[in-house]
């Protein structure tokens, strides 16, 4: 085993000191370019034949994570990069300290190729404009540490019970309304992806893509990624009816890191469902992740919010907000410093 600075610096020593080696590195993840530096650095180490890559894991008291989850495995595959407990690396790093370490690695996950996996839609038909949409969506695939309760059982159990709301009404929107569970969010945004691409047709009447994918914490409003004119125009809405809910707060913040991100991209108005995350660290992505800590009354006034919100835009006179060229949504990408995290996700060349 090799101790390296970082994998970038391993990336510049010679193909002959790497092969058959097992490196062993803090990873330098994060967001924008320290994610982007990392993803060209696994290139080199694939191609010399690094054994195996060890990443130092975070998250205190050894908890295993899962937060090697966003490093691209068309990126990495078949290398294999496991993250190890914090205290466990802590370990090795005092041995290496003594003399040189031999590590054996048993990596009980197979790398499978590629899978398909499905999107599930369905429609609640417009009324007058049935050829308009409101796409509402999450994702429906977890890492399985835990159960994915939370991320993003909860997102899934959300965009169903707002259908169920929505169908129990009795009475159609205006427009159709889309309810969307996602495969494939934790490989890379691939099912609402795979969607953007086979429904471009359809993007010019897609009015307003709604997302939940930050826990079951209890809502606090929408963000709408970098649109100020979104934000106006909903503020009316979000004061007279989800102020009663809990939910009014509305924000601009550009996010890229969910699968709003494809149809943002594409210009259509994104509204993500703002949760309060300051217990969702705790679960994200690892074993506890788990049923009992959903808070059913935050969970049921998220889906309120949701369905509420869902029926309002399908039944507004006007459209919420044009859809934006791509030189514009650029423009906001690198104002909103997510430009290098949609490089990396590879949702734009470089
Ligand atoms: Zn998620």
């Amino acid at each position: 085993m090799i101790l390296v600075k970082d994998f970038e610096t391993a990336s510049a020593m010679k193909p002959e000191e790497l092969a058959g080696r097992i490196l062993f590195a803090q990873r330098s993840g994060g967001k924008g370019d320290r994610r982007l530096t990392f993803a060209h650095a696994l290139e080199p180490l694939r191609k010399a034949g690094v054994a195996a890559i060890l990443s130092e894991g975070r998250a205190p008291n050894n908890l295993p994570t899962a937060h090697t989850g966003p490093l691209r495995a068309d990126l990495v595959a078949p290398l294999p990069l496991l993250d190890i407990g914090h205290e466990d690396a802590e370990m090795l790093k005092r041995a290496l300290e003594q003399g040189p370490v031999t590590v054996e690695v048993i990596n009980t996950s197979p790398i499978s190729g590629p899978k398909s996996v499905p999107n599930v839609v369905a429609d609640v038909r417009g009324s007058t404009l049935p050829d308009e949409f409101i796409v509402v969506g999450a994702h429906l695939d977890a890492w399985d540490f835990g159960a994915g309760a939370q991320d993003n059982g909860s997102g899934a159990a959300t965009v169903l019970e707002a259908a169920r709301a929505i169908r129990a009404l009795g009475r159609a929107p205006r427009r159709t309304i889309r309810f969307a569970l996602w495969g494939g969010e934790e490989q890379g945004l691939l099912g609402s992806r795979a969607y953007v691409k086979a429904h471009e047709g359809e993007l010019d009447r897609t009015v307003v893509m709604l997302n939940t994918d930050y826990g079951a914490g209890a809502p606090i409003g929408w963000t709408a990624d970098g649109r100020p004119e979104v934000v106006t125009r909903f503020q009316p809405f979000a004061k007279a009816v989800l102020q009663g809910l809990g939910g009014a707060k509305l924000g601009d913040e550009i996010r890229c890191d969910t699968d709003h991100c494809p149809f943002w991209l594409a210009g259509v108005p994104t509204l993500n469902l703002d949760v309060d995350i300051s217990k969702y660290d705790a679960i994200h992505h690892v074993a506890a992740d788990t049923f009992d800590k959903v808070n059913p009354a935050s969970l049921a006034s998220g889906a309120a919010l949701v369905a509420v919100t869902a029926f309002a835009l399908a039944d507004m006179p006007e459209r919420l907000a044009p859809r934006l060229d791509h030189a514009s949504v650029l423009a906001h990408a690198k104002e909103g410093e997510v430009y290098d995290s949609i490089v990396f996700e590879g949702l734009i060349a470089n």
